[in-house]
């Protein structure tokens, strides 16, 4: 009976010819190969050698696992001996399937590699039955961080930070590929925010792919602004490239609007502190104004009815902050057209009435100093939900790796979780 479930496979591995195989009492196979190579380049003149010199030590490779059992390939490599340099060096035979420490293949390096793929190296060498020493130096073989750019062409490159754990101000500057809503790509992972620390990746990219790009998305940090002024020392080139994410302009106006709301909500505390009733209907009005109108519930618009009822002057303040996102909505409106609606709204935001400080006299300040690259967004809508979700799974590989020991092991998974994941594991 036991006979009919057997089957051959083929090891599919070049220069090698299987001698036996034994299932040790783990149940895992190993399979005793010879080496049928009759040459190999010297290592030191490059040239083929062919003058047979003896056999390495045994060396134990691990191969991809069969029936979930780990597979080892025991072989000795001949040595070859050069004629042609000083003191006839020898060389042995590698195959181009062994990995650079030559106890794995290639294969079994990928196949790990593609298990840690929104997993941790812990989870990963257990699973393995490896150590987690070994699932590190598969990481730092493999994963390159630096970008080259003959491969890639961007047209499109966003520029954000992002805090690498709270509250102790070390920040990221993420830069990434956005020119392919669907692969968006990371270019690097740097050490900081500051100017200093950004410019040497920027001066990285060569010059003709910098000053063809359709745009460069960046946030309001003067940092990435002025480092971006040093690379491209063409005016009208940065101007007309360089482009505020409409989403950083939305958080900027949302924070300064909130701020109002807290001065207004605070007063009404002090001058209801004997009505319950009143204090009441204060409660839960927080969630209803930060959001847009079509995000709330018919409770939550209620509420915020009634917080508008007794602060007439938040409703004028929640409705202005609504029309600026309208118009950043608008599709198909042109340069031209959006600032000229912009400059409508920042008359009527001008005259907002409030006692003590225009929450939008602050906003349109920043926006005349931004004018230029804030409206290149209707140039090149470049949608946030890809960089959204380039940032959410970012997020993600940050807590799983809570352990992070240095920003480059962070960069190597963010750049094997989403630059060599469609390498890995193709979507058909
Ligand atoms: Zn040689």
């Amino acid at each position: 009976m036991a006979k009919k479930t057997k089957f051959k496979i083929d090891l599919n591995l070049d220069s090698v010819k299987v001698k036996r195989t034994a299932i040790d009492s783990n149940g895992d196979y190993h399979i005793y190969v010879s080496c049928t190579a009759k040459s190999a380049l010297c290592h030191k003149c490059g040239q083929r050698i062919t003058k047979s010199h003896g056999q390495c030590d045994e060396s134990i490779i691990e191969h991809l696992p069969i029936l979930d059992q780990r597979v080892f390939i025991h072989v000795r490599w001949p040595r070859f001996k050069c004629d042609n340099c000083d003191n006839n060096p020898t060389t042995s035979f590698k195959p181009k399937w062994i990995n650079d420490t030559g106890d794995m293949t290639r294969e079994y390096e990928n196949y790990c590699l593609k298990f840690l793929i929104n997993s941790t190296v812990k989870d990963v060498s257990e699973k393995l039955n490896t150590t987690e020493e070994v699932v590190e130096g598969i990481i730092n073989r493999n994963i390159k961080i630096n970008i080259n750019w003959t491969e890639v062409k961007p047209t499109i490159i966003g520029i954000d930070e992002i805090a690498l754990r709270k509250g102790h101000s070390h920040y990221l500057t993420i830069v990434s590929d956005l020119s392919n809503d669907k692969k968006i790509k990371v270019l690097s992972v740097i050490n900081g925010r500051l100017k200093g620390e950004i410019l040497p990746f920027l001066r990285s990219i060569p010059k003709e792919i910098l000053l063809s790009l359709d745009a460069i998305t960046v946030d309001m940090g003067a940092s990435y602004f002025s480092a971006l002024k040093d690379v491209i020392d063409n005016i009208d080139i940065f101007n007309s490239i360089v482009t505020i994410d409409r989403f950083h302009v939305a958080k900027l106006l949302g924070d300064k609007v909130d701020k109002e709301r807290k001065k207004v909500i605070n007063q009404l505390k002090k001058d209801f502190k004997n009505d319950e009733d009143q204090l009441e209907r204060l409660k839960q009005t927080m969630w209803p104004f930060r959001h847009h109108r079509c995000d709330l519930t018919d409770n939550e618009n209620k509420r915020l009815e009634i917080l508008f009822e007794l602060a007439p002057s938040l409703k004028e303040c929640y409705e202005l902050r609504e029309d600026l996102y309208k118009i950043f909505e608008l599709k198909e409106i042109s340069k031209e057209d959006a600032k000229e609606k912009i400059d409508e709204w920042c008359e009527r935001a001008e005259l907002y009435e409030t006692k003590g400080f225009n929450p939008f006299t602050s906003f349109i300040k920043t926006y005349r100093n931004f004018e230029e690259n804030i409206l290149n967004y209707f140039t090149y809508r470049i949608s946030s939900g890809p960089v959204e979700g380039l940032n959410n799974k970012i997020k993600v590989i940050k807590r799983r790796g809570f352990g992070f020991r240095n920003v480059v092991n962070f960069a190597k998974r963010i750049f094997l979780d989403i630059n060599y994941k469609p390498v890995f594991l193709p979507t058909t």
